[in-house]
C-alpha cells in the first residue's frame, strides 16, 4: 500500500479534521526574522516574493488575505538552508538579526490518529526527523522530545494519518 493510499484509509478510519484545522489556522513565519516582528507592517511592499521563490523546499506560501508569507508543512519542513534569509532585500528575514535554526514552534502527535499508536506497523516520522526528537517507546508509542523538536516540520506532510500537528511553543 502506498503513503497516499494508506493515509486515505487511516484519515477516513480514524479522521483528524480538529488536526488539520487547528494547522490550517497557525501561521508560522519563515525563520530568520525578529521574534515579534510585525510583518504586516514591513512585508507589505514586497512585489516579486523572492523568500518563496529562494526557498527549494516550496514550503513558503503567501497569505491570501495578507500577502505576507507563512510555511506550509503540508508540503515539507525547513532545512534551515538560509535561502529566503538571503532573498529577503528589505531585512524582513535577516541572518544579521537571527540566525537560530529554531521556528519556535512544537510538533505533537495525535495519538488517536496516529497508526503505530494503534499497533499498525509505521515510523515514517522517525526517520523524517533529523533531529532525533521523535523516539518510540517499544514498537508502538512514538512520542516528541520538545527539548529537541526545533518545529521544522519534517514530520508533518510525511504522516500517512495527518496525526502530526505543529502548534505554538509553550512559553516556560
Ligand atoms: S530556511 Fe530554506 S527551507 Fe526553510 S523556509 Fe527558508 S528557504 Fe525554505
Ligand atoms: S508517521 Fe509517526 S505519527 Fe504518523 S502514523 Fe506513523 S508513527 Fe504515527
Ligand atoms: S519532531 Fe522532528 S521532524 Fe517533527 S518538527 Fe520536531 S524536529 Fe522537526
Amino acid at each position: 500500500m502506498t503513503n497516499g493510499s494508506r493515509r486515505g484509509v487511516f484519515t477516513s478510519l480514524f479522521g483528524n479534521k480538529k488536526a488539520q484545522k487547528n494547522q490550517n489556522e497557525l501561521c508560522v513565519r519563515p525563520p530568520y526574522h525578529h521574534v515579534g516582528y510585525e510583518f504586516l507592517d514591513h512585508c507589505v511592499t514586497c512585489k516579486d516574493t523572492p523568500c518563496m521563490n529562494a526557498c527549494e523546499e516550496k514550503i513558503i506560501v503567501l497569505s491570501a488575505a495578507t500577502h505576507t508569507p507563512y510555511l506550509d508543512f503540508t508540503k515539507g519542513g525547513c532545512t534551515f538552508c538560509e535561502a529566503c534569509a538571503r532573498a529577503c532585500p528589505s531585512g524582513v528575514l535577516s541572518l544579521t538579526c537571527n540566525d537560530e535554526k529554531d521556528l519556535h514552534v512544537k510538533a505533537k502527535i495525535d495519538i488517536i490518529a496516529c497508526m503505530a499508536w494503534h499497533q499498525s506497523l509505521c515510523n515514517s516520522c522517525l526517520d523524517a526527523c533529523e533531529p532525533r526528537a521523535i523516539q518510540f517507546l517499544g514498537l508502538w508509542k512514538p512520542q516528541i522530545e520538545m527539548d529537541v523538536c526545533n518545529g521544522c516540520g519534517m514530520c508533518v506532510g510525511i504522516c500517512p494519518s495527518n496525526a502530526i500537528i505543529i502548534q505554538e511553543e509553550k512559553k516556560a
